[in-house]
């Protein structure tokens, strides 16, 4: 089978992704960049690969994760801050 694609030129898909994401709350943002990372590196398609930056990027995300679990927490729990 060809594996033409012609209808859907990757260059002008990527502008829109990445103006969506600069909208998304931080967690959101470093999860988006795990995600994109994921789909695209070759180490990480692969049937057991992850690399060193995908496991940076997840542990960005887990951190600011827990960042914002924080101030959900301290938001429930404490007056606003002063
Ligand atoms: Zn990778």
């Amino acid at each position: 089978m060809d594996e033409r694609r012609d209808s859907r030129p990757d260059s002008e898909s990527r502008p829109l992704i990445a103006a969506a994401a600069s909208e998304l709350a931080p967690p959101q943002k470093a999860w988006s960049a795990y995600v994109q990372h994921a789909t695209r590196c070759h180490t990480c398609r692969s049937r057991d690969g992850r690399c060193s930056e995908s496991e940076q990027l997840y542990k960005a995300w887990q951190a600011k994760a827990d960042d914002a679990y924080r101030q959900v927490a301290d938001g429930q729990s404490a007056r606003p801050a002063r």
